[in-house]
């Protein structure tokens, strides 16, 4: 394992997470699965992870009641529904905009159920993130948002903002943007910005750091 995941993984059990290594994407699922139990109630944060590993799926068919934001043909009162379901679900499941080698994860959310449900609700929740993830500490969490997270999901999610067209967020174009700096658009994805350090009810946040680089 690379120094820089291993002190990752140190210091995110320092803030009273649970932090585990997996070599590749089938193994973080597997581990994944090992951690669910049969009934549980499960619902799930928009990841491009989450799919690419194959855990949106295994969800699916596992035996759980799985509460799917993704099944074709719910009206938008039904996906509200099922976000206001994280507060009560055993396993919220999700992966992290970026995780800092100090062991902080950082989120930031346009419509703010994922970041809600990190918080305070579900009693479990699962992060499972790609090494690229991983950066040194707050500051380039809140570069990689600006020039990479955001304008690759604004493009997925159609959205037209100034980052979707430039490739970076518009307050790059001060010499030191503070952290919320950025568009006035209707559709900006950065509203609500969440940095998890040491927790107080330890364990409840599980990290799974995949050696792989998946995401974005
Ligand atoms: S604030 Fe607007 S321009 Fe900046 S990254 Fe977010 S969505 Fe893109």
């Amino acid at each position: 394992m690379e120094e820089y995941i291993e002190k990752t993984l140190e210091n995110l059990r320092k803030n009273n997470m649970e932090a585990f290594y997996a070599k590749d994407a089938e193994e973080a699922k597997e581990m994944l699965r090992g951690f669910l139990g049969e009934g549980d109630e499960i619902t799930v944060g928009g990841s491009v992870t989450l799919y690419k590993t194959g855990i949106l799926e295994m969800l699916k068919t596992g035996p759980y009641k799985y509460y799917d934001r993704y099944e074709k043909g719910l009206s938008q009162e039904e996906t509200a529904e099922i976000f206001r379901k994280a507060f009560t679900c055993d396993d919220y499941i999700s992966s992290s905009n970026a995780i800092t080698e100090n062991g902080e994860l950082y989120n930031v959310d346009g419509n703010s159920n994922r970041v809600a449900a990190i918080l305070y609700g579900p009693k479990r929740v699962f992060i499972v993130a790609g090494k690229n993830k991983i950066v040194k500490d707050i500051n380039e969490a809140v570069r990689r948002v600006k020039t990479l997270a955001a304008p690759k999901n604004c493009e997925r999610l159609k959205k037209q903002t100034p980052c979707s067209v430039n490739g970076e967020c518009i307050s790059l174009s001060k010499e030191e943007p503070l952290i919320c700096e950025g568009c006035r658009t209707s559709e900006r994805i950065c509203c609500n910005y969440v940095i998890s350090a040491m927790q107080r009810q330890k364990g409840r946040i599980t990290v799974i750091i995949i050696d792989e680089e998946i995401g974005y």
